[in-house]
């Protein structure tokens, strides 16, 4: 029996707010408020890939692994790092707040191995598609494409071990979640 044991985070390469492709493709969207919309799919429905009802976020490393996506980021290549709809910072707090819940209710380590950005993770196959979230934020622009990855993952430990000593409680707020901080 598969487990959900790894996480994988994106940008939607949209606006700064999720559309229907986005519920459809991630389990969860972070706007650039921080506020957090449930897609389409559960995290249970990427323990079985096979049988039509999954979110496909990551191809060819869905089975067992839930999709987060932050909004933003349309029209942006490495080369010119311009968009409309650059990512916050508190929608990123946001994200790897969730990203740390999810690993506290899922028993996810935070390594490179179980928790990893898209572009990590297609760096890693034998032909990579060129994926490029997450590996640029606006409002750390000096983070190197290769750091942003640990980046992330430092901040997501940190908010796991907060939320293991239940400093966060995550929140419903009509139809999106937000994470409040509780001391
Ligand atoms: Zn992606």
């Amino acid at each position: 029996m598969t487990s959900l044991s790894k996480i994988c985070l994106h940008w939607t390469a949209g606006s700064n707010k999720p559309c229907n492709a986005d519920l459809k493709a991630y389990h969860y969207c972070v706007d650039k408020y921080g506020r957090i919309y449930p897609g389409n799919h559960k995290p249970e429905d990427n323990l079985n890939c096979y049988d039509g009802n999954y979110a496909a976020h990551c191809g060819g490393g869905n089975t067992g692994c839930i999709g987060l996506s932050v909004c933003g980021m349309a029209g942006f290549s490495l080369s010119k790092k311009q968009t409309k709809y650059p990512l916050t910072q508190k929608q990123v707090e946001a994200l790897c707040c969730l990203a740390g819940y999810l690993c506290v209710n899922y028993g996810i380590l935070v390594d490179e191995n179980k928790v990893f950005t898209h572009y990590e993770f297609d760096r890693k196959k034998k032909k990579p598609e060129g994926k490029i979230d997450i590996s640029y934020l606006h409002f750390a622009p000096n983070l190197s494409l290769k750091s942003v990855g640990n980046y992330l993952r430092q901040k997501i430990n940190w908010y796991k071990n907060r939320i293991k000593a239940g400093k966060y409680k995550f929140i419903k707020k009509g139809n999106y979640y937000e994470f409040i901080s509780i001391g």
